[in-house]
């Protein structure tokens, strides 16, 4: 007889009670009881049984994954806690094209597993419900690895969702979407409650769909310097950008008269909030300081 799916509360209660497991809050385990939350998911990153490769962070009991494995050609999942490993071996038992590696994705060199797994050059997705505690750092990860991610489609909480899509003059608004949305084009799928989980969690949480464009949102000239003066520029956001910029490269008198000359360039006024900034300002800026660089 054909087991329920795992993500129906009756299943995963009884996995959990076979296995004695708790959860770990540290580890962010809140599992998915709802399947029609994972189809949702699963649409939202159209997936292909002939062609899919998706990389899955922290299968838990394997919820999600079961309903990616069923849906894509091959699934490679993350997953730190030990516990669970034995316990995926079992509930994926029936899916062969399923791996899953006992690794901390974030300690993974993504390229190399991802090339033994889906082989030479892979195109992957990355859907998950990740661990909310390192949400940032993960997305970070996937997006400066050299892997060929196409589509990302991740569970995390609604407020950090709302920061990577926000615009210009928001308060959420932040070098995180900027560093997102210089590579992704990124929206908020929909939301989810928090009643779907077990445990539920303190707060709401959204499915964020990111694209990754063909090129880069804009023409950056040295990526590292950008990225550097992106995070400079909101570290304190009531300061102006003028008092963030000599926060970050120095009071000189020197470099006083490089970041001025540079501003003008731009066209930007130093008295300016850095929020206040689209992302071709920073990238105009960050363009100048570079060629006025003595
Ligand atoms: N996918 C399952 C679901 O939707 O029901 C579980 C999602 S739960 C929010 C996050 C999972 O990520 C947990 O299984 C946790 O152990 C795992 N995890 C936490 N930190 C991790 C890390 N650094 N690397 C890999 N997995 C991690």
């Amino acid at each position: 007889m054909n087991e329920p799916l795992i993500a129906t509360p009756s299943r995963t209660r009884a996995i959990m009670k076979k296995y004695g497991l708790v959860t770990k809050k540290s580890l962010g385990q809140n599992f998915i009881t709802d399947t029609n939350i994972l189809t949702k998911i699963v649409a939202t990153a159209a997936l292909n049984t002939e062609t899919s490769n998706v990389i899955e962070v922290g299968p838990g009991i394997g919820a999600l994954t079961e309903i990616l494995a069923q849906n894509a050609k091959k699934v490679l999942a993350f997953e730190i806690d030990n516990r669970l490993i034995p316990v995926l071996a079992d509930t994926l038992a029936p899916y062969p094209n399923v791996t899953v590696l006992h690794e901390d994705v974030l300690k993974s060199y993504l390229e190399k597993r991802a090339t033994e797994v889906f082989g030479e050059n892979p195109q992957v997705k990355v859907v998950a419900n990740l661990p909310y505690y390192i949400t940032t750092p993960i997305m970070m990860h996937f997006l400066e690895s050299n892997l060929d991610v196409t589509q990302m489609v991740v569970m995390m909480q609604r407020e950090v969702a709302e920061r990577i899509t926000a615009s210009p003059n928001s308060k959420a608004y932040g070098s995180l979407s900027i560093a997102v949305q210089y590579y992704m084009e990124a929206k908020v799928a929909f939301i989810v409650p928090k009643t779907v989980f077990v445990p539920q969690p303190n707060v709401d949480s959204a499915i964020l769909s990111l694209t990754k464009r063909a090129t880069p949102l804009v023409q950056v000239t040295d990526e590292k310097e950008f990225f550097k003066l992106v995070k400079g520029a909101f570290q304190l956001r009531r300061k102006t950008l003028w008092n963030n910029l000599l926060r970050l490269y120095g009071k000189e008198e020197v470099t006083q008269s490089w970041l001025k000359e540079a501003l003008a360039s731009a066209t930007i006024e130093p008295s300016r909030r850095g929020e206040s900034l689209s992302i071709e300002d920073f990238a105009n800026l960050s363009n100048a300081l570079v060629v006025l660089k003595k």
